[in-house]
């Protein structure tokens, strides 16, 4: 039985890096999320045979409680919310490794007491070690992900909080957990206090490195917790040591880290400055010349008219067409669009919306052809000959104060080109800034023309009129 268990968890880690290569391409992510399911499928039913279980009512209960919470919760929450969900996530991954490792800590211990290590011969220092990072990496991670949800959700203020001496506090925190760390590896059985005032270290420590980062960076933020979600997850992993929880945490923990890397790099920022800056803690007013001049407006009428004569057209999906839920009447529009001779195109920034991919899913979910989703690198060389950009709720994401203007907080960020386009048209509510919280010359530019309205309205009024005409 257990050579059996063994093998379904090598096919079960085969199909997690499958899923995971199928993830990386928006024409095969259903199937990705679907090979990496039936994968935990397969580890989850080869783990109930495992010879160490005493009883299956607990189990049972946690997955009926589990499944029904987590069924409810997704057919609930709006794809907007989407980020602070993921953060909850993390935040019970976390936790539940913490509470591995601390009911192996106590399983432990009656053996350890007699120096001798529990049920094997992993050496003491080891599974003390490996229990002691579940714990502390768990505990960051639980109570940094409930702040960034609560920031997210803005349960909180989305601010950054910042106060004198903050890194010399933080870094305080961290070499008494480090310290702690080291006095309980070397006498685990002696230092139980020293256990508990760890996981009461962790999580102060997972609050004070959540609080200063402001709620723009926060999807960074949750993507880097979610790395440490697997890094506990892999800490617990060998604890107890079951493979398939070492491969599928490392998996979390590697594809975290790379995931945020590529953030910071599409917001020109580094790590560092992501989690010490206090991003977004400077007023507009402060931070950057102020746009200015006479934002010139367009009705939906006026727009169709320049839309119909246009040989070549980009949107340019933002966060607001998330809020309007516009993406299948826009899907649709370029369909009008396209069968009117125009060449149609969707340019995609990495960091539009909320949560890496936010546009793609969205445009996804509406049929848009996958190759008609163009990179940002891909298309600001072909901007300038293009007729009409169309921003449906975008604006940091197009704003060129991030290449013109040094003081801004976003220079040097790389945005889509689109004030290098014939026109553009800008489908927005009002003038406000978007969430970096930053004024957006764009809107005062010679080509621009507002838009003002609800996106999806906005667009359906086009679409009607390309089905009048
Ligand atoms: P922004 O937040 O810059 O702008 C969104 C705009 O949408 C707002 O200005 C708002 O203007 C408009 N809007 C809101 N609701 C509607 C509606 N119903 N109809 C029409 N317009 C609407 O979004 P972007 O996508 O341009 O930029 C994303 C921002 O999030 C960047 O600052 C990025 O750095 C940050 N971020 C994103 C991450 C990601 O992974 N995607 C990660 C980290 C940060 P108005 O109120 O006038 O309508």
């Amino acid at each position: 039985m257990s050579a059996l268990i063994d093998l379904s968890y090598i096919a079960a880690s085969i199909l997690f890096i499958y899923g995971l290569k199928a993830l990386s391409s928006p024409a095969t992510a259903r199937k990705g999320n679907l090979i990496s399911a039936v994968g935990m499928l397969i580890a989850v039913v080869a783990t109930l045979f495992d010879k160490h279980i005493i009883g299956y009512q607990w189990i049972l209960a946690g997955v009926l409680i589990g499944t029904a919470i987590g069924a409810i919760a997704a057919m609930r929450v709006p794809m907007t919310s989407m980020p602070e969900f993921v953060a909850l996530f993390n935040g019970f991954g976390g936790i539940a490794s913490l509470i591995v490792g601390w009911a192996e800590y106590e399983r432990n211990l009656p053996s350890w007491t007699q120096g001798v290590p529990h049920g094997g011969d992993t050496p003491i220092a080891f599974t003390a070690t490996a229990i002691y990072l579940a714990v502390l990496i768990g505990g960051v991670t639980f109570t940094g992900s409930m702040v960034a949800y609560l920031k997210l959700s803005e349960r909180i203020s989305g601010k950054p909080f910042l106060f004198g001496g903050q890194q010399i506090v933080n870094g305080v925190l961290l070499l008494a957990v480090l310290g702690c760390g080291i006095a309980y590896a070397v006498a685990p059985a002696d230092t139980y206090w020293l256990f508990m005032l760890a996981i009461a270290l962790s999580f102060v420590l997972g609050v004070m490195a959540t609080i200063p980062i402001g709620g723009a960076d926060m999807p960074v933020v949750i993507s880097l917790l979610n790395s440490y979600s697997g890094l506990a997850a892999c800490a617990a992993g060998f604890i107890i040591l079951n493979t398939v929880l070492i491969v599928s945490g490392s998996l979390v923990g590697a594809s975290g880290i790379i995931l945020t890397m590529i953030m910071c790099k599409a917001m020109n920022r580094s790590l560092g400055n992501v989690l010490f800056s206090g991003f977004g803690s400077v007023t507009a007013k402060k931070s950057g010349a102020a746009a200015q001049g006479e934002a010139k407006a367009l009705s939906p009428e006026d727009a169709y008219y320049v839309l119909e004569a246009a040989q070549s057209v980009v949107f340019v999906p933002g966060y607001g067409m998330a809020v309007a839920q516009a993406q299948h009447v826009v899907r649709e529009l370029g369909e009008a669009l396209h069968k009117n001779g125009a060449e149609v195109n969707y340019a995609i920034h990495p960091v539009a919306g909320r949560m890496p991919g936010h546009m793609n899913v969205l445009l996804a979910e509406a049929n848009v052809p996958y190759e008609q989703l163009v990179e940002m690198d891909a298309i600001n060389p072909m901007m300038d000959s293009v007729d009409v950009a169309i921003v449906i709720g975008a604006n940091d994401v197009v704003n060129p104060a991030a290449r013109q203007d040094e003081s801004s907080p976003i220079y040097g960020m790389p945005i889509i080109d689109v004030d290098k386009a014939r026109s553009v048209f800008i489908l927005k509510r009002s003038m406000a800034s978007g969430f970096a919280g930053i004024d957006n010359p764009l809107f005062f530019a010679e080509n621009a023309r507002m838009v003002f309205g609800d996106a999806k309205a906005t667009v359906q009024s086009l679409l009607a009129q390309f089905k009048e005409n």
